[in-house]
């Protein structure tokens, strides 16, 4: 299953929820807003190699870049 970490932009409050579909509007657990931001897999952190594959090869998690060197 899917588990994913969102960030509210308006209470600033962190949280985990699984998205069963893709197509399904997430809203904060907290103050019910949809103005989220998705950070990203917890399945990806966790299963690391498989994360970072598919982000295109590069061994960096947090950006788009080929490689870490052009992102640090
Ligand atoms: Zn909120």
């Amino acid at each position: 299953m899917p588990l994913y970490e969102f960030h509210c932009l308006k209470c600033e409050k962190d949280f985990e929820k699984l998205v069963l579909s893709s197509s399904r509007e997430i809203h904060c657990p907290d103050c019910g807003t949809p103005e989220i931001e998705k950070k990203f897999s917890v399945f990806g952190i966790k299963s690391g190699s498989s994360f970072s594959s598919s982000m295109g090869g590069g061994n960096c998690g947090s950006c788009t870049a080929s490689s870490c060197s052009s992102c640090h």
